[in-house]
């Protein structure tokens, strides 16, 4: 498979090259020159089979051969061994025809471990191969920058520099990252919001000259192979509850648009999907495009969904590209107007086509709140907030009763207690091996808003 970047002006690249690469070094994301498909009878074939059997063929198009079948499936395997339930993402019912698909049974509880823990071992594979070593840097507004560093924690290949906004992510959240002593882990918290630490990394990648100085590379949701990995659970979900005989519908609970992209894509790969709703909280810049075609980048009001509080939702630019008809020139456009005047618009037949493809609502935070204690007493059930939004703008938005509605679930409850505690009056423990978190040290330091503090200290620690 060729990559290409939605800019048109950077090289095309192969698989290895753009899991390494991540940003384009035009400023754009890289994107499969064509989405491989599956007939109905392909699609039946995956009835009954493992989640790492359907992830080997939805996702081998993608990477074999240049990575090798033998190779793919052993690093797929051990990607998922590290799941606490068998079915690695498993599904629950909430209703007759309502369901959510639990995505946090990985190492860091939220769904960002389905495709860093995959990650982790593609860059081992690859960097071993070719005795390369990376450095990592990305910006988390919570659950990427747990996810990152459990995905390269103790491995050689490495070194991996977090920027959290400190004061903004949940005690759980960094704990879980600050509490993790391998010696090539660095935790930073920045004076600022989400928006201003993914600012300055995306500001890093745009520095050819550090880039190449300390072979940077990431694993943001703006890396293809993050997308990819998030494919999968369309199809095993969709297959499991009858496709390709009939049609399901998703929600998902949105901030950089990766997760619901990777459902775009899944529904050009062939699968049946009826429905896909885009579900936000107050921070709603995806609402109001989706609906206006309005595009106008706001300030960051910070929620109990933390993870979704983004301004700048990075892959909605791998959206646009297909809207576009892959015109590299009309992307650098929207992008430049962006950057000049915050904002963009998309009318005509690019709006058409995205609202034929998604639907979007919106949620408060009041309803947010409603949604937890709802399904706690309707369904006995303890769900986090992200989730709750999520099932809210399902159920507003849900335009068939006859086609199985899917929630992403993409956190445990226990990752945002304060919240899901002062709803229900129920404490969400966290699993057994995480029991310990709030006894373990942390290590962390603090950086101001400021690039060349940040460049100076990737040198020194690196
Ligand atoms: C990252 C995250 C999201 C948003 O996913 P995107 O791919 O950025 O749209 C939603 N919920 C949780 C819990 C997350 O960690």
């Amino acid at each position: 498979m060729k990559y290409i970047s939605t800019r048109g002006q950077a090289p095309s690249l192969g698989f290895e090259d753009v899991l390494l690469t991540g940003l384009a070094r035009d400023g754009g994301l890289y994107v499969p020159s064509f989405f491989p498909t599956f007939s109905k009878n392909d699609i039946k074939s995956f009835r009954g089979m493992s989640y790492q059997d359907v992830a080997f063929r939805v996702m081998k198009p993608f990477v074999c051969p240049e990575i090798s079948e033998t190779d793919f499936k052993d690093i797929i395997e051990k990607a998922y061994s590290t799941f606490r339930h068998k079915a690695v993402t498993p599904l629950a019912q909430l209703d007759s025809n309502e369901w959510i698909l639990e995505l946090f049974h990985g190492p860091t509880l939220a769904f960002k471990d389905v495709a860093l823990q995959l990650l982790g071992h593609l860059f081992d594979h690859v960097l071993t191969k070719r005795g390369r070593k990376v450095t990592i840097v990305g910006a988390t507004s919570g659950d990427t920058g747990s996810a990152a560093i459990e995905c390269v924690r103790d491995r050689a290949c490495a070194e991996i520099f977090m920027l959290h906004p400190k004061g903004r992510v949940s005690d759980v959240q960094r704990k879980q990252m600050t509490t993790v002593m391998s010696p090539n882990v660095h935790n930073l918290a920045v004076e600022g919001n989400f928006d201003d630490c993914q600012a300055m990394v995306k500001a890093l990648f745009n520095d050819l000259s550090f880039r190449d100085e300390i072979t940077l590379s990431a694993v943001n949701s703006i890396n293809w192979a993050r997308v990819m990995a998030q494919i999968v659970y369309y199809f095993t979900s969709a297959v499991a509850l009858g496709a390709p005989d009939r049609e399901i519908s998703y929600t998902v609970p949105t901030g950089n648009f990766g997760d619901i992209y990777a459902g775009y894509v899944a529904r050009q790969m062939g699968l049946p999907i009826r429905q896909l709703v885009v579900a936000t909280n107050r921070n709603d810049i995806l609402t109001r495009v989706l609906t206006t075609g309005d595009y106008t980048i706001g300030s960051v009001s910070p929620t109990i969904s933390p993870s979704m509080d983004i301004q700048v939702s990075s892959n909605f630019e791998r959206l646009l590209f297909d809207l576009y008809d892959g015109e590299g020139s009309e992307i650098r456009r929207l992008m430049d107007n962006l950057n000049q005047s915050k904002n963009f618009t998309i009318d005509g037949p690019q709006l058409d086509r995205a609202q034929s493809i998604f639907d979007a609502f919106q949620v408060s935070e009041n309803d947010t709140e409603a949604t937890i204690k709802t399904i706690f007493e309707d369904n006995c059930m303890l769900i986090d907030p992200h989730t709750a939004v999520g099932i809210k703008a399902a159920r507003i938005k849900n335009s068939d009763i006859n086609t199985p509605m899917v929630t992403l679930s993409t956190a445990h409850p226990a990752k945002f207690p304060d919240a899901v505690k002062k709803v229900t009056g129920q404490h969400p423990a966290l699993p057994p091996h995480m029991a310990d978190l709030f006894d373990r040290e942390e290590k962390y330091d603090f950086l101001d808003h400021d690039l060349d503090a940040l460049k100076s200290y990737i040198r020194l620690n690196r």
